[in-house]
């Protein structure tokens, strides 16, 4: 398939992208590693008349420590946030995420901000995200705002972003102390998107006591989920006291809905997602347990 004809631009910053869309209207849509919008556009499941290529904005690239947070740039692919040394020490949840996304030519090609704007509730960038607290950029003629992760994914395919808005990055808060971080999934195939994901970041204290819990479930649901139901519960408790299988069983079951579509039933997903987690919090926590003060 090939998609309708498009007009082609490729401004040079951010604030000449955002103008330039402004003035495109509904039409218009910016791409970045075209790994999912050209699918779409090539099944004609998406049509628009105009595309603003990202891929001239050099300030949407880049990995910069600030503060208590590592900024990536929007434009940053996936395989320079794979291969990043700062990241694996300062956010490793994202390092180990990466491999599990598609195959090695769509982490090149493919952006962290796209896959944050594309808000794909199997896609493990932005389980990652509201796992941490991630803090979200945007930039519109209006002026810039930050998002809350947890108030960025709305739907299938649909976040918080105006038509009119660039991701410009994504700020993802590091964890001190003894920190344990795990990411699992199960898909049919290697590379293709999980059928049921959990992403996990626990912190123990000195009594190894859980005093900070993230459990987000991906793949299960149109937006990635926070269990923080079961989160709250665990927090103050000796990690000895908790079972990993428990905790699987629990985290599925506290969805009302799990989706349910032709690669997997809601049955099966709720199975394998409290496997799956049950996966994740043991190796979160021989992670936590092994890590010094
Ligand atoms: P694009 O495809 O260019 O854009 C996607 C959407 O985001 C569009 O709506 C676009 O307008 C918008 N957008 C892009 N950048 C911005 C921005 N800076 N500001 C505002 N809007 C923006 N992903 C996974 O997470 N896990 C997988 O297992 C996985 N498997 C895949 C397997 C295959 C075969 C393919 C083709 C893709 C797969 N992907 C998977 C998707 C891949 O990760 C995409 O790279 C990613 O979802 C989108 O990033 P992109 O840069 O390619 O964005």
């Amino acid at each position: 398939m090939k998609p309708s004809a498009f007009d082609y631009h490729a401004p040079g910053t951010a604030t000449d992208a955002v103008a330039l869309i402004a003035g495109l209207g509904d039409e218009a849509k910016f791409i970045a590693g075209g790994q999912s919008l050209m699918p779409m556009l090539n099944l004609r499941l998406a049509v628009f008349d105009h595309l603003v290529d990202l891929r001239k904005l050099a300030e949407l690239r880049g990995i910069e420590r600030r503060g208590d947070a590592v900024w990536i740039g929007a434009g940053t692919t996936h395989s320079t946030v794979g291969r990043s040394t700062e990241l694996a020490t300062a956010v490793p949840l994202l390092s180990r995420a990466t491999p599990l996304i598609g195959h090695f030519q769509i982490r090149n090609r493919g952006t962290l901000g796209g896959s944050i704007a594309h808000g794909d509730g199997a896609a493990e960038y932005p389980a990652v995200a509201l796992a941490l607290d991630a803090e979200i950029e945007a930039l519109s003629p209006r002026g810039s705002r930050t998002i809350p992760a947890s108030e960025f994914f709305t739907g299938m395919w649909t976040t918080d972003l105006e038509a009119d808005e660039l991701l410009t990055g994504v700020s993802f808060p590091t964890w001190n102390g003894r920190s344990g971080f795990a990411i699992e999934e199960f898909a049919r195939r290697a590379g293709d998107f999980a059928l049921a994901g959990a992403a996990i970041a626990i912190r123990l204290d000195a009594a190894s006591t859980l005093d900070r819990c993230a459990i987000t479930l991906f793949g299960v649901a149109p937006t990635p989920v926070r269990v923080t139901a079961v989160e709250s519960e665990l927090l103050g408790r000796t990690i000895r006291e908790i079972d990993a299988d428990e905790i699987g069983r629990r985290a599925l079951d506290s969805l009302d809905t799990v989706s349910d579509d032709l690669h997997g039933p809601a049955a099966y997903r709720r199975r394998v997602g409290a496997t799956i987690t049950a996966r994740a919090w043991r190796r979160a926590v021989d992670e936590a347990t092994a890590a010094r003060e």
